[in-house]
């Protein structure tokens, strides 16, 4: 199968211009926010939404380098994770703690996505494509797909999945009104991002475990610039960001 080749013009691609009061982005390993959705979380931030990371894993399988242990890439992630979010404009990371490589979309990871959904209430939540057919699709990634789409709807929304946490916890249920989706295959919505390319790049070099150690590491930045053009063809600005978006019935 070949990959489908969107045309902006003719395939309705919408554009989205309202910004949320509150957005969340859920995410496997640190850097995978930036790459994914860096740059519509940056200039949202910078609207006035407040954006809430929850980072999945501790990333503690994240490298290349022989020498390196898990016990000591975790903490060095977990400061890059942070300065890469104070660069976009985040304040919150909720780090579920997960071993990287070991999500399943099982009911703990669920009533913690719950728990999350429940507490920070955002209207719009960012995640991984679980269903990308294109290419690898890292088993993390797909477990976060997938069961933050399950989190949004219905076990956040309806006070009977999870009671206790009603009940107990002091929090109410919640309707969240968009999941916009990154490392799609099926793009059906746009933002402008021209503005905010920048600092996702910039955010995206704080993962120096990551990105080689090299903050000019102009490659990465290339790419980036490349692929967010690309994603802008055929709309009357320079770079872009795409994602499948599912809206909730209210
Ligand atoms: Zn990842």
């Amino acid at each position: 199968m070949t990959q489908q080749q969107i045309d902006p013009a003719s395939n309705g691609l919408e554009l989205i211009t309202e910004v949320p009061e509150r957005a969340m982005v859920v995410f496997a390993h640190p850097d995978d926010a930036e790459i994914g959705a860096g740059a519509t979380a940056a200039k949202w931030a910078k609207l006035g939404c407040v954006v809430t990371y929850v980072q999945c894993t501790t990333g503690s399988s994240g490298s290349n380098d022989r020498s390196m242990t898990s016990e000591a890439i975790v903490p060095i992630r977990a400061a890059e994770q942070r300065a890469a979010a104070d660069t976009i404009g985040v304040r919150d990371i909720e780090v579920l703690d997960h071993p990287d490589g070991w999500l399943d979309p099982d009911r703990v990871f669920l009533e913690e996505l719950v728990r999350v959904i429940r507490k920070h209430r955002p209207d719009v939540v960012f995640a991984h494509d679980p269903e990308r057919y294109s290419g690898f699709n890292h088993r993390d990634h797909r477990a976060v797909g997938i069961t933050t789409k399950d989190a949004i709807y219905p076990y956040a929304r309806d006070h009977l999945h999870f009671p206790h946490q009603v009940d107990k916890e002091g929090l109410e249920p919640w309707k969240v009104k968009h999941l916009l989706m990154w490392g799609t295959d099926q793009p059906n919505v746009i933002v402008d991002v021209t503005d905010s390319l920048e600092t996702k790049i910039e955010a995206l070099f704080k993962h120096k475990s990551q990105v080689g150690g090299l903050a000019t590491n102009t490659d990465v930045a290339t790419r980036l610039r490349t692929r967010a053009t690309e994603s802008a063809e055929g709309f009357d600005f320079k770079f872009a960001e795409r994602f499948r978006r599912i809206t909730a019935r209210q």
